[in-house]
């Protein structure tokens, strides 16, 4: 049954690390009043990894209990979720799942003065340029509620956040 049985849908925001996830989510959060849930901070809140990775400068999330974490939430629905990743939630949780892209240039000066260099800024661009997250996305979700968004400019956002409020409002449970 699509929806899940929800009285409102659940999305799912992803993308590289930059490409405008948690500004687009929290704007979205305001417009609609869902429930926004940014994984990585979860993740750091509530302790739901195995340790750090040196290389990469992040933790090593744990899949299994994040997903155990969000699950009671997930079943009521009207959540937002916020991550880099979108492989290892289950198909079930989401109604839409939207895949933010930005172009390389943009990304690698937003990145940068975020502070990211060396193996962890190469790794992104390359992440955003192999557009790794849409196919992520398209073999983990029916291929019908997977959108790409481009996420370059403020005008971008703006448009983007309508777009996602008005498919919102207008969803229904069947
Ligand atoms: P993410 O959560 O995907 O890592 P953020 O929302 O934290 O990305 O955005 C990273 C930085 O880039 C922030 O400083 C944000 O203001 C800026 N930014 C993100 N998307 C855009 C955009 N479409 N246009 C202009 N600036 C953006
Ligand atoms: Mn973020």
């Amino acid at each position: 049954m699509a929806g899940g049985g929800r009285a409102r849908p659940n999305i799912l925001v992803t993308g590289t690390p930059g490409t405008g996830k948690t500004t687009t989510c929290s704007l979205l959060s305001d417009a609609t009043g869902v429930c926004h849930i940014n994984v990585g901070d979860l993740v750091r809140e509530k302790g739901l990894h195995d340790g750090w990775d040196e290389e990469f400068e992040c933790h090593i999330i744990n899949e299994d209990l994040v997903c155990d974490e969000l699950e009671d939430k997930m079943e009521d629905g009207g959540i937002i979720v916020d991550y880099h990743g979108c492989d290892f939630f289950p198909e079930r949780w989401f109604d839409c799942v939207v895949v933010l892209q930005t172009d390389n240039s943009i990304l690698h000066d937003r990145l940068s003065s975020r502070g990211y260099m060396g193996p962890k800024l190469i790794n992104n661009i390359e992440c955003e340029i192999f557009q790794v997250l849409l196919e992520e996305a398209k073999a983990s979700y029916p291929e019908d509620i997977v959108i790409a968004l481009q996420s370059d400019t403020v005008e971008d956002i703006s448009r983007n956040v309508t777009k996602l409020t008005e498919w919102f409002n207008n969803w229904r449970p069947l």
